[in-house]
């Protein structure tokens, strides 16, 4: 399960593999095959792979039309681990931005993420918990 390591903003997983990353495109019928095509949609790249079910990379179905990206990915990465800090510790965003600076090895944290960006999220994540307490509370 190494190489599942980012989740998308609607929770679907991401495979990586060599600086290109993934969406999970189906299941082949027999269930011991996952098919996954290049994240790129804005140039529709038609690069398609299959893996096991436990993340084994298995071949190359369609050649990439899109160049491999290692700062796509890597911003990817930064953001996700941004996002479970700020849902999973009560830090102050400041103290985020130098946890994910050392974990990323990144100086200049204000060109890719802010203070006010993770107040931002932290404030939406803390709605969201809220009304999920009321949609329970409805459904009893
Ligand atoms: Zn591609």
């Amino acid at each position: 399960m190494l190489n599942f390591t980012i989740i998308s903003q609607r929770n679907r997983q991401k495979y990586i593999h060599k600086n290109y990353a993934y969406v999970l495109h189906g299941k082949k019928s027999d269930g011991k095959i996952l098919f996954w095509r290049c994240d790129r949609k804005i140039i529709k790249c038609p690069g398609r792979i299959w893996t096991t079910v436990e993340g084994e990379f298995i071949k190359m179905i369609t050649e990439h039309q899109c160049t491999p990206s290692k700062n796509h990915i890597e911003l990817k990465k930064l953001k996700n681990f941004i996002k479970q800090q700020v849902r999973e510790t009560t830090e102050t965003p400041k103290q985020i931005l130098q946890k994910a600076s050392l974990e990323f090895g990144i100086k200049n944290m204000d060109k890719y993420v802010t203070e006010k960006q993770i107040q931002n999220q932290r404030r939406k994540y803390k709605w969201q918990l809220k009304s999920n307490i009321f949609i329970g509370i409805n459904l009893k």
